[in-house]
């Protein structure tokens, strides 16, 4: 545990103070609006344009607000009044989604344009914005054994086609609206982020809830086959939820780290095939594999170099896969079993 600064203890913060968070409908925006809320605070405004009853978690005492960020009008409603802005909104899923859907994916640009500049003209005292390791050069990610990210390897960009671009502008907007305009925007790049309440189905959702998805399949319909993605031998590395919340606590609260990109996300590199080997284990179950190697994969390996992280917060990510995986797995099979049986789930 440190000693950094986080929402609750820092100085010029009230609890009353409003707290609002765009894509609060979201895996991580949802997450983040229950973590305020434990930590007390009574004012956060939730928004997202998915309506309510979409939402993947709804955290009680909230002000939930259903409007589209990327409509000018709704971006100044939406920061009216606030201390803090937390852009989590954008339109985005695993693989299979930014790869097939590069319009969507830059048109996200809109939300944040439209939401730093609400910020500023609203007098907002600090703005996050979550940015992706797909913002890299993708030329430095070609070998699954890679040397792991440093913040410095965006430039010379080379990003993620649609997606990682859009992160890497809208970076810059942050940068220059704290250069040129004195607001105070911070900056994570996410490396793969898994956990409880997050996309499991549908064709948005990442490996870690895809894998856990398909084992579970494979048990209950007793098939006890499973295909994988690709060749099985790409790597990236995971964070486990409360990691990326309490990270995004800690780096909007750290003055070292105004208008400056940094990596949030844990260095245990694993390969597919060993992240399904974790999820069969917990599973308790071997499964038949087989590769699909046309489907949408990425590049070939990806990690982050938490030397930044760790120099600034004497802290990093640190929650080990396998204890993520196991409550991931749980919370899945919950929600599959419930959808078996006619119950919702956050995907109906
Ligand atoms: P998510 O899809 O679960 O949540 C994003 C939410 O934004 C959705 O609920 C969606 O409805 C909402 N949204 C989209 N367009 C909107 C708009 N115009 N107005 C209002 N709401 C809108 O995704 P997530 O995993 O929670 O990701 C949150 C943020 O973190 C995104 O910016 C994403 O790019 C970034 N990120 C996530 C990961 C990850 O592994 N999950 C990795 C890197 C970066």
């Amino acid at each position: 545990m440190t000693e950094n600064l986080i929402a609750a203890t820092y100085p010029s913060m009230k609890k009353n103070d409003l707290i609002v968070i765009g894509g609060a409908g979201g895996f991580i925006g949802g997450s983040l609006t229950r973590y305020f809320h434990n930590q007390g605070f009574t004012h956060i405004r939730a928004i997202d344009k998915k309506p309510l009853p979409m939402w993947y978690q709804i955290t009680e005492g909230v002000e939930n607000l259903n409007m589209d960020l990327s409509e000018k009008v709704n971006a100044v409603k939406a920061v009216e009044g606030a201390m803090e802005v937390y852009n989590l909104a954008a339109d985005m899923g695993g693989m299979g989604f930014i790869e097939r859907y590069r319009v969507e994916c830059l048109r996200s640009i809109l939300i944040n344009t439209h939401l730093l500049e609400a910020a500023y003209n609203a007098g907002v005292n600090r703005y996050f914005f979550s940015s992706s390791a797909c913002a890299y050069n993708i030329d430095l990610q070609q070998d699954p054994n890679v040397r792991a990210l440093k913040e410095s390897d965006a430039y010379p960009a080379n990003a993620e086609r649609g997606y990682g671009w859009e992160k890497l502008l809208s970076e810059i907007f942050c940068q220059e609206y704290y250069a040129e305009r004195s607001l105070e925007t911070h900056i994570a790049r996410f490396h793969n982020v898994y956990g409880p309440n997050g996309t499991w189905d549908g064709g948005r959702e990442k490996a870690p809830a895809a894998l856990c998805r398909k084992v579970i399949e494979a048990k209950d319909n007793g098939s006890l086959k499973i295909e994988i993605w690709g060749e099985g031998t790409r790597t990236r590395s995971f964070m486990y939820i409360d990691d990326c919340t309490f990270g995004i606590d800690q780096i909007m609260h750290c003055e070292k780290l105004i208008a400056t990109p940094i990596n949030l996300g844990t260095s245990e590199i694993v390969s597919v095939n060993e992240l399904v080997d974790i999820v069969e284990e917990i599973g308790d179950v071997k499964l038949q594999r087989t590769y699909k190697l046309d489907a949408p994969k990425g590049v070939a390996g990806r990690n982050s170099d938490n030397t930044f992280i760790k120099s600034i917060l004497n802290w990093e990510p640190n929650t080990p896969l396998r204890e993520g995986l196991k409550t991931t797995y749980t919370w899945i099979e919950q929600q599959y079993y419930d959808r078996k049986a006619g119950k919702r789930t956050v995907h109906d």
